[in-house]
């Protein structure tokens, strides 16, 4: 599991585009986090699921090396 940072909380995978019914799904089950339409490689890769739900991990950051 991967961790946020910043507040410890579990992190999950953003994932950009329009959702499919099983992307859908998985955000409901709390695996992944929707981030919009628009794709951009500097678009952050993680969000956290505590309060302030950080996001981190875009390319600009270059802080995840996955
Ligand atoms: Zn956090």
């Amino acid at each position: 599991m991967r961790t946020c940072p910043e507040c410890g909380a579990e992190a999950v995978r953003i994932v950009y585009g329009m959702p499919g019914p099983q992307l859908l799904e998985e955000m409901k089950a709390g695996r992944i986090a929707l981030g919009g339409c628009v794709v951009s490689e500097e678009n952050p890769k993680w969000a956290c699921k505590g309060p302030i739900q950080h996001r981190w991990g875009g390319k600009a950051a270059a802080r995840d090396p996955a």
